[in-house]
């Protein structure tokens, strides 16, 4: 077959693979990244237009350090012309680490003997998500292992009883999910309980490399993973998020398979995905694999500068895999999420079970440990607006990013008036009186800068809602 760089050979079918090895390394391999081409890319993307896979491989050669920092620029003023200053917090609640996959970088898979499998009963997730509740969190992502336990039932429930507590003025109001591929039905199930993302990380999108890394259990089926999200969207899951697990194969092949998924999903249900996670492997109990293709710092904030280019209008998830300092740098090129306060030990959040053996109940390690008041205070010094909004959702208006990307004046007068809404919130109710007085400064400031932005009713509109919450009103948003 004659190869077209700006077509997929392989045509877009739901539920039907859509990864061609061959199409991606042809990309890598005959496009050439001369600074023109580079820069034309990259203003595409700054004029708001959809980029191809060739162009998006026009980037991921671009190896000229200039070229780079010129990448890195794109990037920083895409999120400051589309995005603005907002960062919404979540924080991962893992339920259950019983796993009967055989992942070789993850410390849950089934045959590491030394990790101590624990799942949440019901009193102890209550503990959990009221610890969670009472340090301010709103958002969460509830994390499980694959193993027969974990049914769709038995998501679906615990989704509601997490949706059930309430602590205080706490309360959880978008419960998002990580965990295995399901079947139609099966997300229809776990979708009745009202979840917000679904999320399926491939790992691999190269299915040669995917083998040798999934030794057993269903996760070892490529296929059946990589069509996990159309059996979602199938069942009416349409909010769902894709990944790609960095340091297990090439990261630019890694890159343009996360762009051909969003072509995928695009291309057979007219919506992509909400987000994208970029997660580098950390050091796991038990991790049995080589450093070959890990991905530098450098190579790191490079893909994600280049990702928030080639899909401008998709939500981009950073983690606490992530030390500080590499946070704060992609930050700036367009993250849209991080988590903060993260634990990820079964039970750490109110030290619900108890054993001497902490390490063994994690995945792998984390490199940002910091509560979430300290990750508030450094975004507010940072000129950041912390949010813990969740109004899109609530007001059934799926496809936020998109909105925010291609709604003028969305972002001015739904998500940074809901932002401040929600800090206010946090504040009144959980920050000590150094990050009170901050943060009540930066939505000062951010108030002025809507003026003249935005219709004045909707600031009047704002401030009445900030003086409720001030008296004790909550859940209040536009
Ligand atoms: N068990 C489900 C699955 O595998 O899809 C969902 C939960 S799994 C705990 C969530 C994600 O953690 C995986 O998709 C993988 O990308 C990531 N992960 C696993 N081991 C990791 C490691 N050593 N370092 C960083 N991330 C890891
Ligand atoms: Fe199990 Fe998921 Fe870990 Fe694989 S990545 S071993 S499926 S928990």
């Amino acid at each position: 077959m004659k190869f077209n760089p700006e077509k997929c050979r392989i045509e877009d079918v739901p539920m039907q693979p859509f990864i061609d090895k061959d199409e991606i390394w042809d990309l890598i391999n005959n496009t050439k990244s001369d600074r023109e081409e580079v820069l034309a890319v990259i203003n595409k993307s700054l004029n708001k237009e959809r980029l191809t896979m060739r162009e998006v491989a026009v980037l991921v050669n671009a190896d000229d350090p200039e070229l780079i920092e010129e990448i890195k620029k794109g990037a920083r003023t895409l999120k400051e012309r589309v995005y603005g200053n907002r960062i919404v917090l979540f924080a991962p609640l893992y339920v259950g680490n019983k796993c009967s996959n055989n992942c070789t970088y993850c410390g849950f898979r089934s045959t590491n003997k030394e990790a101590v499998r624990q799942t949440l009963n019901n009193p102890q997730l209550i503990r959990e998500v009221e610890a969670l509740e009472e340090s301010g969190q709103k958002r969460l992502i509830l994390v499980y292992g694959e193993h027969r336990d974990y049914s769709p039932e038995y998501i679906a429930e615990s989704v509601r009883t997490v949706y059930k507590v309430k602590k205080g003025n706490g309360e959880i109001r978008r419960v998002n999910i990580n965990a295995a591929p399901l079947d139609i039905e099966g997300f229809k199930t776990v979708g009745e309980a009202g979840i917000g993302t679904y999320q399926i990380f491939q790992e691999t999108y190269h299915p040669d490399h995917y083998k040798r890394f999934h030794l057993g259990g269903k996760k070892a089926d490529y296929d059946y993973r990589l069509t996990g999200l159309d059996r979602a969207q199938e069942a009416g899951v349409d909010d769902v998020g894709i990944g790609a697990l960095f340091g297990l194969y090439d990261w630019r092949f890694e890159v343009l398979g996360l762009v051909r998924h969003t072509n995928h999903l695009e291309a057979c249900y007219n919506v992509g995905p909400h987000t994208i996670s970029f997660p580098r492997i950390t050091d796991a109990s038990g991790l049995d694999i080589t450093d070959e293709y890990f991905v530098s710092d450098e190579e790191f904030t490079r893909l994600v500068a280049i990702l928030r280019l080639a899909v401008p209008y998709t939500g981009l998830i950073l983690t606490a895999r992530e030390p500080e300092s590499i946070r704060r740098e992609v930050m700036s090129y367009g993250v849209s999420q991080i988590d903060g306060g993260t634990k990820i030990e079964i039970g750490a959040y109110s030290d619900t079970v108890n054993d001497d053996q902490n390490l063994n109940r994690e995945q792998f390690m984390i490199n940002d440990d910091r509560s979430l008041g300290d990750v508030i205070e450094e975004l507010l010094e940072d000129g950041y607006l912390p949010s813990f909004c969740t109004a899109c959702y609530r007001n059934g208006r799926t496809g936020e990013h998109f909105m925010e990307f291609s709604v003028p004046g969305f972002i001015k007068t739904y998500c940074s008036p809901n932002a401040m809404l929600t800090l206010a919130e946090y504040i009144m109710d959980y920050a000590n009186d150094r990050v009170a007085k901050m943060g009540w400064d930066v939505i000062d400031k951010n108030i002025k800068d809507l003026e003249g932005k935005v219709q004045p009713r909707i600031i009047d509109q704002l401030k009445e809602k900030i003086e409720l919450i001030k008296q004790g009103e909550r859940d209040l948003y536009f």
